[in-house]
């Protein structure tokens, strides 16, 4: 027998993208956001004094809950802050699987999910989208205690709207929470949070990581009714998100000003790159997020990914049968656009 237990020693573990040491490369990998957070939270970082590191911090960032709950026009009680937006999947997963208790989500979507199922040993469902990345109408009979729709989804960048997640959340009301991962909703025409004040099963997670510009922070949350939070609470670390990110993440949250500049660009930016890359002969359907999801119908994404990286610009590529014909972009500034766009046109003319 082995030191771990049997389903540990069997998994891989999550494979996050690649971090180059290098400042100059084009980092197009792990959607960050390109531009730099609000200079009010990095202002408010600074100033986290010697006495607010020696202690602990407020176990449930009450600030930040108070200051979002405002922004966002719910309760306080509404809201678990968490050490970015990964934690809370693990914190559901952890509240509500076992090795009985089964998890649900459609595919291709984040590959934390299964990991996470692998981790906790409970049974994973996963129920493929079509071709046009619809809701599976499967998940509504899944039998599955907690079910995951990440939405806008990554890797497509494709939206479910609202009215069609309120049915699902109807369909399994009493049987399973819906977990909405918004991570990505900023860049989006729409969002479910609404949800939360209609029905006691759906969680909406958000993470300060892409539209606030704050991944190395870390800092995320939970929206849910009171009574999602309190179970949720008896499951988080006791202190899980530390004094300088609940400083930084208030004060980014309170720059809305800021903040929506940034996702003006960021659109902008996005229908830049998902124009050239059509006319460089790409399949980019319309994405909700900071990110595009490219089908190079000329060449093999696998090696389209090879030469930028000789270049040093790095996109996502996975060599899973689903979405192997394809590269996930993020959308980053002008500047490293228009690189990826002329280092894509000498590549695909040398074939
Ligand atoms: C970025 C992201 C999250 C949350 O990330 P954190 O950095 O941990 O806040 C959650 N889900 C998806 C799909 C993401 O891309």
């Amino acid at each position: 027998m082995g030191y771990f237990r049997e389903n540990i020693e069997k998994m891989a573990g999550y494979e996050p993208g690649f971090q180059p040491k290098d400042a100059d490369a084009v980092k197009l990998n792990t959607n960050e956001n390109p531009y730099p957070p609000s200079p009010k939270a990095i202002e408010a970082i600074k100033n986290i004094t010697g006495e607010q590191l020696r202690r602990y911090p407020q176990p449930t960032a009450d600030t930040f809950r108070e200051t979002a709950a405002e922004i966002l026009g719910v309760e306080a009680e509404n809201i678990i802050c968490v050490n970015g937006g990964d934690e809370l999947l693990n914190m559901t997963i952890r509240a509500f699987c076992d090795e009985g208790r089964s998890v649900a989500y459609p595919t291709p979507t984040y590959s934390l999910c299964s990991v996470l199922a692998q981790i906790a040993n409970c049974p994973a469902v996963e129920i493929p989208f079509d071709e046009e990345f619809n809701l599976p109408a499967k998940l509504a009979s899944s039998g599955a205690a907690l079910t995951i729709i990440c939405n806008p989804n990554a890797p497509s960048g494709t939206f479910i709207p609202k009215e069609e997640l309120s049915q699902l959340a109807e369909e399994l009301k009493g049987k399973s929470i819906v977990l909405i991962d918004e991570a990505y909703v900023d860049f989006a025409e729409d969002n479910c949070l609404e949800l939360i004040k209609k029905f006691d099963n759906v969680i909406i997670l958000r993470t300060m990581s892409k539209g606030y510009s704050l991944a190395g922070l870390r800092f995320g949350f939970g929206i849910a009714n009171e009574k999602i939070i309190n179970g949720l609470n008896k499951v988080k670390d006791s202190y899980n998100v530390d004094a300088a990110a609940i400083a930084g993440a208030t004060a980014a949250i309170e720059d809305q000003q800021y903040f929506k500049n940034n996702v003006k660009k960021i659109k902008i930016e996005r229908k830049f790159l998902t124009e050239k890359l059509t006319e460089l002969g790409f399949e980019v359907p319309a994405s909700q997020t900071n990110f595009v999801f490219a089908k190079p119908l000329k060449m093999r994404a696998i090696d389209i990914y090879e030469k930028l990286k000789d270049r040093n610009i790095y996109v996502r590529y996975w060599a899973y049968p689903d979405i192997k014909d394809k590269l996930r972009i993020t959308v980053g500034t002008g500047e490293q656009n228009e690189k990826l766009i002329r280092a894509l046109k000498e590549i695909l003319s040398e074939g």
